[in-house]
């Protein structure tokens, strides 16, 4: 296909918009029929990495030493570390890691996985035990009263977690109630759907496949297009 120069992928000081016409896969050291997409980190600005692992059957790859956070995206894949039974991981299912548990993710078919790293800052020196969940079956919570737009929180809310990561579900037409400037930062991976990403004085078409970073402080708003 003739891209003839053109993309939807921005890079600029306060935020990357990465489209998958763009992605270049390379493998990460210690994987194993598996490539990843990096996505952020420190090389562009960002403060923790993401990535996206993309593993044949019985591919495989070594989490780092910071804590992870691990998401599939589809496929089927096991988790194993070592002070914990191996946890089978399907779509939806996500497992977070405090630092240096030496875990390896090993793919059972096929899988897409989604992964968050980032230096773990101890609050009060206390550092939680590796957790497991569904996204499927985390309750959704209404933005600001808004039942259009739904949250569910994948980690418990404390601060010894030293990062969330939530996912936003809206109805189309959907939007969020203002737009937001804040210290923190975000990854952002679009799961469904399409709509309209405000990003500082740019204004981007989104959809499915996208990965967004938001720098501190960058002007952020979405809203939903399509049914
Ligand atoms: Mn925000």
């Amino acid at each position: 296909m003739q891209h003839l120069g053109h993309t939807r992928s921005s890079y600029q000081r306060d935020h990357l918009l990465h489209t998958p016409d763009t992605f270049v896969r390379a493998p990460l050291p210690g994987m194993r029929n598996a490539t990843a997409i990096v996505h952020a980190g420190p090389a562009m600005g960002a403060g923790f990495t993401q990535y996206t692992v993309e593993l044949e059957r019985d591919g495989s790859f070594p989490l780092g030493k910071a804590q992870s956070f691990v998401y599939v995206i589809d496929g089927v894949v096991n988790c194993a570390e070592n002070k914990c039974a191996e946890n089978r991981l399907s779509a939806g299912h996500y497992a977070w890691l405090p630092p240096d548990r030496a875990a390896h993710i090993t793919a059972a078919e096929p899988a897409r996985v989604a992964v968050i790293e980032k230096p773990h800052s101890a609050w009060n020196g206390v550092v939680p035990g590796p957790i497991t969940g569904d996204e499927r079956s985390t309750p959704a919570k209404p933005m600001l009263g808004d039942e259009a737009v739904e949250v569910r929180t994948l980690l418990p809310d404390d601060p010894a977690f030293d990062c969330a990561v939530n996912t936003m579900t809206f109805q189309p037409g959907a939007t969020l109630p203002m737009v937001e400037i804040h210290i923190m930062e975000h990854g952002l991976l679009m799961l469904e759907g399409a709509g309209i990403y405000r990003l500082g004085e740019h204004w981007y078409p989104v959809k499915a496949g996208d990965f967004i970073w938001m720098a501190p402080y960058c002007p952020q708003w979405f809203g939903a297009l399509g049914k």
